[in-house]
């Protein structure tokens, strides 16, 4: 046994500098959106402004629903 001597990280575990942001597509507007790796893309993939536009829409529904 060789121990000791197969210290060094094999190529493919280099990642690009990438890694320190996930990105992740907007479902609504298709809107390429970065966040760092530690957080988590929303679910569903909705970014802020689309977010904000359906929330007013629903709540816009609501409104008409509600005479
Ligand atoms: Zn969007």
């Amino acid at each position: 046994m060789t121990y000791g001597s197969n210290h060094a990280l094999p190529e493919s575990e280099l990642q690009p500098i990438n890694c320190l942001y996930a990105q992740w597509t907007c479902l609504v507007c298709g809107g390429m959106e970065e966040i760092a790796s530690d957080e988590e893309a929303p679910v569903p993939p909705i970014c802020p402004s689309c977010h904000r536009l359906a929330v007013a829409e629903a709540l816009a529904a609501l409104r008409g629903v509600r005479r």
